[in-house]
């Protein structure tokens, strides 16, 4: 789109003021992508000002005019342009409406003449005047768009700045709207995710993605921008098609979720019951799967088994399996998972033995861990991990590889 700037005053031509207006125009038309070509100064004078009309017309998409929207006789912006036109001038209700608001206010008496300024050009869109009576507005003719502004700078900039380009940019459907969403992935690292969506993160600009490592987890946040919402949609989804097919395994959920949120919707929707045997986390998955609302009706509940006599005394693990194999192994993680599904009667028993750390235990290094997951039916799945973080690290690291391998 280009632009001409008709400013319309004979006190510009006598160089009593200086056509500040064509140059706030012309900068913010700048910023939104539009040419501006020409800035044309015309006097109050309707022969001259049709001229410059017909001129612009021939040399511009989109003519704005400044000046002449008052309520007095020389002010005739507004009735040159409906008469070359050849459009009506129509009573705006809400101009009118804020007119006299306007005149309340101020405890003044209004004027006959003051109706003019509530005119407008039958069709056109409304620009509100924030501080004064003439208001703004937008005319579309077919491929040609006329903008009238008032004269007065503090009226037209804050004016052309709210409403002015907003128009102008629906008009060019250039608005842009940003969505965005993030892929929440767990068991991958940071770097190795990276790699591998290499191809994918080195090509972006519209969407953008942009990781984040935090608590063991890595998200992606995929950030789309297009005048409709719906095609921002259509590019997020297709990048995420694309990203998925590459670490599809590791993805968990989208936004705020959590990795144990994902675990409970799943058992709500299977109706699985789950009970849970927890050894190094001590409670920490129990804890935190019950801090969601709505729970009991898949969690069973469990046992806090931190000692050998708890494993053997509550969760009834063989004596000889922890002498044979250790607390912290896949024996004895076993024997916790079906046991307590046997214990509490229910579908799934997840287990829990590990070395927290600092400490070696048994002779295995801090961070050495035993999953165990019992199912109805089924054969008992166990995991191995092997992490490096803090005490606590490991403990909350644990829960969410429990949490993980449930899904
Ligand atoms: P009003 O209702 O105040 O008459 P208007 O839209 O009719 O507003 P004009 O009468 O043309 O506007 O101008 C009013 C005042 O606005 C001028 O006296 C001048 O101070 C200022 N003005 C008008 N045009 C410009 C311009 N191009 N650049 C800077 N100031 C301008
Ligand atoms: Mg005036």
């Amino acid at each position: 789109m280009n632009a001409e700037i008709i400013a319309v005053g004979s006190e510009l031509l006598l160089g009593q003021i200086v056509n500040t207006n064509a140059k706030f125009i012309s900068k913010g038309l700048a910023e939104i992508g539009v040419n501006v070509f020409h800035h044309t100064v015309v006097g109050d004078n309707p022969e001259r000002l049709k001229k410059s009309i017909e001129i612009a017309e021939q040399r511009a998409d989109l003519i704005i005019f400044t000046g002449g929207l008052g309520p007095t006789k020389d002010d005739l912006t507004k009735e040159t342009i409906a008469k070359h036109l050849n459009t009506k001038l129509v009573q705006d209700d809400e101009a009118m409406d804020s007119i006299e608001a306007y005149f309340q206010r101020t405890k003044r008496v209004m004027t006959e003449n003051n109706k003019k300024q509530a005119l407008i050009l039958e069709g056109a869109k409304v620009l509100p005047n924030d501080y004064g009576m003439a208001p703004g507005m937008l005319l579309q003719q077919e491929e040609q768009y006329y903008m009238l502004l008032p004269g007065p700078p503090h009226e037209m900039e804050p004016m052309f700045t709210h409403y002015g380009i907003l128009a102008i940019q629906e008009k060019m459907g250039t608005i842009e709207k940003i969505e965005s969403r993030v892929l929440r992935f767990f068991g991958i690292g940071e770097a190795e995710l990276e790699t591998r969506v290499e191809s994918i993160l080195e090509r972006q600009s519209n969407p953008t993605i942009a990781p984040l490592a935090a608590n063991g987890e890595v998200t992606l946040r995929i950030t789309a921008k297009h005048t409709s919402i719906e095609e921002a949609k259509k590019l997020i989804d297709k990048t995420e098609q694309e990203i998925l097919h590459l670490v599809g395994d590791y993805f968990y959920g989208y936004d705020e979720t959590t990795i144990m949120a994902e675990v409970i919707k799943q058992l709500e929707k299977e109706k699985l019951t789950i009970a849970c045997a927890e050894s190094l986390t001590a409670g920490l998955f129990q804890s935190e799967m019950a801090s969601h609302s709505g729970v009991s009706s898949i969690f069973k509940g469990g046992i806090v088994c931190y000692s050998n006599e708890a494993k053997v005394k509550l969760v009834q693990v063989q004596e000889n399996t922890i002498e044979q194999y250790g607390a912290v192994s896949r024996e004895t993680a076993i024997e916790l998972a079906e046991n307590i599904l046997q214990l509490l009667d229910s579908d799934i028993g997840i287990s829990f033995t590990g070395v927290a750390g600092p400490d070696k235990l048994e002779n295995k290094p801090a961070g050495t861990v035993w999953i165990g997951i019992a199912r109805k039916n089924k054969p008992t799945k166990t995991y191995l991990l092997d992490l490096a973080s803090s005490r606590n690290g490991n403990r909350v690291r644990t829960v969410k590889y429990g949490c993980y391998y449930l899904l």
